[in-house]
């Protein structure tokens, strides 16, 4: 059985299938496992809240050391043939760092002369720690520099470059690619341009990173940010009308957060309408609303000041003027898309593809699929962790019927 794809759904599904006893090799292009999930952090407060973080990492250590899974991480799929079983012919990069020897001290990132060229991973407890590019790093362009090996002081770092090819055979396949972020380059908040306008992903980031939000730009503390929602979902012009469900909740979480860190923080809220999320979600946004400015308007500009302020541009519902507001960070809060690899994989695989890109689901009596490919979490559609997590429990159950296992 192959699962393409290590987020959480790719995981769960891993993990399950290796308790039916099935030997799963699970396929990874990036050199982490975890997909966007493990970038996330937890938004707990004085209790939990629910937000799904820590859920990826329980299922990244259900399956990091399992003896009926096989890792291909730093992996591309090339070709599949067949029409099951399924032939797979794949390419693994190595990340040229000991996954076994590396504790993530973090010497290579102070040694390393070229910002970018060594990635961090995400999952604490799991390695690797570190991988590095070798399109940026300078030993790939003349052997001139190998800081980052010689300073190691676990061995760790071996830079002897290599991909290995392989072909396995399986008798069914799971798709669990995942989406997309929204690159908002394209808008007018200038993402990309100015450096305390961040994408929520960035904020997740610099969140598990740092406690406090700091500007980016000067590292000084930020006391007045904006969430502007729907920053490439629910935007025909951008060719993506629909809704990606779970930034509502994710980006009043994180502001919930950040204000239960920094008390004095003043947070505004952009929106068009508010998506609703679980149970406990009318209380919570009842809660939110005391003490987040929430503002029902999408900005159309994003000035920077000559003191280095985010000026923000919008027209107000209420009293139809064009209003503007300053704030240190603003944070994007961007939709999830269909991945370039969806395509990818769904056309070798003759997977039928939804009017948004996003691969149908495999149950879909409309759109069937051809026997023994399956599909799981957010390939499918916008969706948060746990059904992510429900989405790969249900697709398990229908691999081990045809599997002949139940
Ligand atoms: C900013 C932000 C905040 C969020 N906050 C929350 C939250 O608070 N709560 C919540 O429940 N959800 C949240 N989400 C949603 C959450 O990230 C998703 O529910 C979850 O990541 C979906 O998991 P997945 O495994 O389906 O996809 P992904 O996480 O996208 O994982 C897919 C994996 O497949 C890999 N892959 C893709 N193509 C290939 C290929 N061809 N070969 C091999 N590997 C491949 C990718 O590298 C990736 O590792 C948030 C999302 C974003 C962007």
């Amino acid at each position: 059985m192959a699962v393409i794809g290590a987020g959480v759904a790719g995981l769960t599904a891993a993990g399950l299938l290796a308790g039916w006893g099935v030997e799963v090799s699970l396929f990874e292009k990036s050199p982490f496992l975890g997909g966007h999930a493990i970038q996330l952090g937890c938004k707990a407060t004085d209790s939990c809240v629910k937000c799904g973080a820590c859920v990826a990492e329980d299922q990244l250590m259900g399956v990091v050391r399992n003896p009926k899974v096989s890792i291909h991480a730093g992996t591309q799929i090339e070709a599949i043939s067949g029409q099951g079983p399924y032939q797979i012919s794949f390419c693994s990069h190595s990340p040229l760092v000991h996954a076994d020897r590396c504790n993530g001290c973090g010497i290579c990132f102070q040694k390393c002369p070229v910002p970018g060229a060594i990635l961090q991973g995400q999952a604490p407890r799991v390695g690797p720690y570190v991988a590095i590019r070798q399109d940026l790093c300078r030993f790939f362009d003349d052997g001139a520099c190998s800081l980052c090996r010689e300073t190691c002081p676990q061995g760790a770092i071996h830079l002897s470059a290599g991909t290995r090819s392989g072909q396995i055979h399986v008798d069914a396949i799971l798709v669990a690619t995942g989406f997309a972020p929204y690159i908002p380059s394209h808008k007018p908040y200038g993402y990309g341009l100015f450096q305390n306008v961040i994408t929520s992903l960035d904020a997740e980031r610099l969140l598990r990173e740092k406690t406090l939000m700091k500007r980016p730009s000067d590292g000084r503390l930020a006391g007045r940010i904006a969430f502007i929602q729907c920053v490439g979902s629910r935007d025909a012009r951008q060719g993506h009308p629909g809704c990606s469900k779970i930034c509502c909740g994710s980006s009043l979480r994180m502001a919930r957060l950040i204000q239960s860190r920094q008390n004095d923080a003043q947070i505004a809220f952009f929106y068009i309408d508010v998506q609703n999320f679980g149970k406990d979600f009318q209380c919570f946004y009842a809660n939110a609303r005391t003490s987040i400015e929430m503002i029902r308007a999408i900005p159309g500009d994003i000035i920077r000041t000559e003191k280095d302020e985010l000026e923000v541009i919008y027209f107000d519902p209420e009293t139809k003027v064009s209003k503007e507001a300053f704030f240190d960070v603003v944070i994007l809060s961007v939709g999830l898309l269909p991945s370039g690899d969806n395509k990818r994989v769904a056309r070798m695989l003759n997977l039928p593809l939804n009017d948004s890109g996003f691969i149908s689901p495999s149950g879909d009596d409309r759109r069937p699929s051809p026997a023994g490919i399956y599909t799981a979490g957010a390939a499918t559609g916008p969706m948060s962790i746990a059904e992510s997590v429900s989405s790969a429990e249900r697709t398990v159950f229908q691999i081990i019927g045809y599997l002949g296992l139940r």
